[in-house]
């Protein structure tokens, strides 16, 4: 395993720019990694983790360059929560934590690095060094996976019957007898433009 350093090093050269964000994200993953005895997740142990995150800010980013877990991929799941939190999974052993970045953390950071004036550079720098319990709440969790949702090839693919689109992996909807997708089932995100 990298150290703290090598890691934020490598989230801050991905993400673009060094954030709390970056700090959270990467201490995050160290903790779950320790708790659920994940050593090499890019490596030998690149089979075992599953991240199920709750947001999508920067910590985001931060988790999946540690972790190596990432959407395309399919070992990583959005919840779209905006919680700052994410359940870290070892599909070999069944264990899972959520761990949830505590909103006190801002305000206990205050009592860290008094030399540095800026707010947010102080804020930054003392989230590198509080002890994890003043940052997280830890939670042992059981976590269902539909098989549908895992790394490998799609389960299933089946053809929307009104606007065609293929749809895999069982996010079709049967709507009054009919094979539906999502867009056509619950309403489009998007609307069509006149050329
Ligand atoms: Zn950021
Ligand atoms: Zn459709």
């Amino acid at each position: 395993m990298k150290s703290f350093e090598e890691l934020l090093e490598e989230a801050t050269r991905i993400h673009g720019h060094v954030c709390a964000g970056q700090v959270i994200g990467v201490r995050m993953c160290i903790l779950a990694l320790a708790k659920l005895a994940i050593n090499d997740p890019k490596g030998a142990d690149r089979k075992k983790l599953y991240v199920i995150i709750e947001i999508d800010r920067c910590a985001t980013d931060a988790i999946q360059t540690v972790t190596g877990c990432s959407l395309g991929k399919r070992s990583m799941k959005w919840v779209d929560n905006g919680i700052m939190a994410a359940t870290f999974v070892n599909l070999e052993s069944g264990k899972a934590y959520r761990i949830t970045a505590r909103e006190e953390s801002r305000e206990v950071s205050k009592q860290y690095c008094h030399d540095v004036i800026d707010k947010h550079a102080r804020q930054l720098e003392a989230y590198k060094i509080m002890p994890e319990e003043e940052l997280f709440r830890v939670e042992a969790v059981a976590v269902e996976i539909p098989p549908e949702n895992l790394p490998g090839r799609p389960l299933k693919r089946v053809r929307c019957e009104n606007c065609m689109d293929w749809v895999q992996d069982n996010r079709d909807v049967m709507v009054d007898g009919r094979v539906l997708c999502r867009n056509c089932a619950h309403g489009r995100y998007y609307r069509l433009l006149d050329d």
